[in-house]
């Protein structure tokens, strides 16, 4: 007895070897959604910069060669988030400093 397949989105019958679900067109394998795409993945480092990250990797999509393009730009995104941060930090210390023991 095989187990019927059906679409997680719609609940249609599928094959076991369809890679998009025949009524509504949405894919069915992981690593294939809109989210694993290059424009999925351009906008989830715009929204969550590095954290875009697992998803360039597990994209089944994009090119390994795209891949180390995505993570390089992540990285450097990240990079420069952290200095950011560590920079707002000192300036914030400084501040404190300033207002605590005056000028
Ligand atoms: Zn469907």
């Amino acid at each position: 007895m095989n187990e019927i397949l059906t679409c997680r989105h719609c609940h249609t019958p599928i094959e076991e070897t369809d890679n998009f679900c025949r009524a509504c067109g949405r894919s069915l394998k992981q690593g294939y959604s809109f989210w694993f795409t290059h424009t999925g993945i351009i906008l989830l480092a715009l929204l969550a910069g590095p954290f875009a990250l697992p998803f360039v990797w597990m994209s089944k999509i994009i090119s390994p060669v795209a891949k180390w393009i995505y993570s390089a730009v992540l990285l450097l995104i990240g990079y420069y988030f952290i200095l950011t941060c560590y920079k707002l930090f000192l300036l914030i210390q400084t501040s404190t400093n300033m207002l605590l023991h005056g000028f």
